[in-house]
């Protein structure tokens, strides 16, 4: 589990000494101060994931159970980042985009959580020499439940506290556009989607993309995303990259890794070749996820 320091420093809090109380609850999120607030969330969040009660999962081959997912990583995002006007340009995410205040208009901070699989599942992925496994179906899998039940406890305890919130992928307007495009002479396909994990992520100093286009945060790519839109005034993360590529050295790692050719140094992956070979996986029990591009890479579980 990421321990107290670490999910400070992730939310731009450095070495401060915590003082929060002592069940980790804000009784109001106003008249406070960003930094106090910050304290209170992550102490909520830290409590809420340490109370799940089924992050787990059992491989029924190996007769085993492993962990699920692993503590998140937290940043923060003013509602008003400038980077999310430049999201509705056609080449970022495209005119579906729909920022924070278009969501809520009282918003006032954006919050992503990056949960990293666990090492248990990553392991067996890496080693797997058949594309799919019964620990990444099993195990990555059942991360959408896992999830659910995070987002269920946090909501509670931001409902105790006061504190209003809006989870655009979970609204109904939600949007995913898909559009036809070109790319290194290949069809490609562009998703424009109405709200986007990974561009929030980007925007809240979680991490950069990488030319498998995940998100390459400092515990690395192997992971999954949430965010939601609070009404309450944070201090954001200090992203400390400038570059929407910075953390990707280049190394073509995971264009080695890709059993169907998905994914060029030029071009980076290849998102209709991706999902058609994903599609050609799945059989009678076996969904057919992928993801060799997030493991047996430099970037699998750290910043490189
Ligand atoms: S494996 Fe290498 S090229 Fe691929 S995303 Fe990671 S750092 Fe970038
Ligand atoms: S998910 Fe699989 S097919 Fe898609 S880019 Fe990654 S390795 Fe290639």
């Amino acid at each position: 589990m990421l321990s107290r320091r670490q999910f400070l420093k992730v939310a731009g809090l450095g070495s401060i000494a915590l003082a929060v109380h002592p069940l980790g609850i804000l009784t109001s999120c106003t008249n406070r101060k960003g930094n106090e607030k910050n304290r209170a969330l992550i102490a909520s969040v830290e409590k809420v994931f340490s109370q799940l009660e089924d992050n787990s999962v059992l491989l029924p081959g190996e007769q085993v159970v492993v962990p699920v997912l692993d503590a998140p990583l937290v940043g923060v995002a003013s509602a008003d980042n400038p980077l999310f006007e430049t999201f509705r340009r056609d080449e970022v995410i495209g005119s579906q985009w729909r920022a924070p205040k278009e969501w809520m208009p009282e918003a006032k901070s954006v919050v992503v959580f990056f949960f990293p699989v666990s090492g248990e599942i990553l392991a067996r992925h890496r080693a797997a020499k058949t594309p799919t496994n019964e620990a990444w179906n099993y195990g990555y899998g059942k991360h959408g439940k896992v999830l659910d039940a995070f987002i269920s406890g946090l909501t509670a305890e931001l409902d105790n506290q006061g504190i209003r919130y809006f989870i655009p992928t979970k609204d109904p307007s939600f949007k995913i556009e898909q559009h036809p495009v070109m790319s290194g002479g290949k069809e490609d396909v562009h998703y424009s989607t109405s709200w986007s994990n990974r561009h929030v992520a980007f925007a809240a100093g979680l991490g950069t993309f990488g030319v498998h286009r995940h998100l390459i945060t400092d515990k690395g790519c192997g992971g999954v995303l949430a965010s939601m839109i609070l009404d309450c005034e944070l201090e954001p993360t200090p992203s400390g990259y400038t570059d929407p590529y910075e953390n990707c050295i280049h190394c073509g790692a995971c264009v080695n890794r890709c059993p169907a050719g998905a994914i060029t140094l030029e071009n980076f992956r290849n998102l209709k070749e991706c999902r058609t070979y994903a599609s050609s996986l799945r059989a009678e029990n076996d969904p057919g996820y992928c993801g060799k591009c997030l493991v047996g890479i430099p970037c699998e579980f750290v910043k490189p």
